[in-house]
């Protein structure tokens, strides 16, 4: 369960039971004065006695250790309300701290899937099952905002951070320009794809994703510390692969509107996705959640391009090509 990665850096694996993701990876700076925590798991028990007995291994102690968080999704934040001693400093971005303060804007998404074809009968059962819901950081937490450009010193590793928005509204990422590694979040994965889903519509946040995979082409890295899976070393075939992707959805999105006008559930309904199952009406509800999040992320991207138009018919918001 526990990797040394370099001097002092290690990897500990956080199962996510029953998840597609599998496990988090929690990487920890063993330092003489504060160690460092970079993102936790759930906050629930598995998670709990992993991170505790990986902790343990290390001879770590939390009353001298620090946290960053990449950014505000449970398996990443939640076990921190945990963790956290009175000494702990919480490093954080703004953007995702407003959210996490503003508390978890369940209505509006409800409201949001209905507006964008979401069934009725299944929008109540997403919000029990939703392990970011179920999982998340039960306490308020002060958090010490870091932004782009800022250094966060542990031992030997002077980390820069770089603003990686997309994947949420503020992640983050660490740089250590003497090593060349890259503490990626959810930014770059190399076993799966990040999400880019959207829930409300005063965003884009595929264009943001996009960009942030450009900014970090230009980087000089030797090894990605990837929030899920393996760690890696081919960054840069990886974002084209991941840049290539993005245009396949964009592209398979145009062809589905090529039938006429839809809202997003339809869109989402015809789309191709990596999944085991047979057809759409067989996907899991938190999968069809995944899926029209997508949708709707990739039909603003086009329609803020100006390829695609949105349009409100009968209480439903719809696409249609220009
Ligand atoms: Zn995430």
């Amino acid at each position: 369960m526990i990797e040394e990665i370099l001097a002092n850096l290690y990897k500990i694996e956080i199962p996510l039971p029953q998840n597609p993701l599998k496990s988090l990876n929690s990487y920890v700076i063993k330092n003489s004065g504060r160690n460092l925590i970079i993102d936790t798991g759930w906050n629930q028990e598995e998670c709990k006695n992993a991170m505790e007995s990986g902790l343990k291994e290390l001879g770590i102690n939390v009353n001298k250790t620090d946290f960053f968080i990449t950014h505000l999704h449970s398996d990443h934040l939640g076990l921190v309300s945990d963790l956290a001693t009175e000494t702990s400093t919480i490093y954080f971005n703004q953007p995702d701290a407003d959210r996490f303060k503003s508390g978890f804007p369940w209505d509006d998404i409800i409201k949001f899937a209905r507006l964008n074809g979401y069934p009725e009968n299944e929008l109540q059962a997403n919000r029990q099952s939703h392990p970011g819901f179920k999982f998340r950081s039960k306490e308020n937490l002060d958090f010490y905002i870091l932004k782009e450009g800022d250094t966060l010193s542990i031992g030997d590793y002077d980390f820069k951070c770089v603003e990686t928005p997309g994947h949420t509204w503020g992640h983050m990422c660490l740089y250590e320009p003497i090593k060349k590694i890259f503490v990626a979040g959810d930014h770059l994965l190399n076993d799966i794809t990040p999400t880019i889903q959207l829930w409300s519509d005063d965003r884009n946040p595929l264009k943001e994703y996009l960009s942030s995979l450009d900014k970090v082409h230009g980087y000089d890295i030797e090894l990605v510390l990837p929030g899920h899976r393996s760690i890696f070393r081919n960054y840069k075939e990886r974002i084209q692969e991941l840049k290539d992707h993005h245009q396949k959805r964009l592209d398979e999105i145009i062809s589905i509107l090529r039938k006429g006008r839809q809202n997003a559930f339809q869109v989402a309904s015809q789309m191709s996705w990596d999944i085991i199952y047979d057809s759409w009406d067989l996907f899991p509800v938190s999968q069809k959640w995944f899926a029209i999040g997508e949708a709707i992320a990739h039909l603003e991207y086009l329609q803020e391009k100006g390829v695609i138009q949105r349009e409100s018919q009968e209480q439903r918001i719809v696409f249609s090509l220009k």
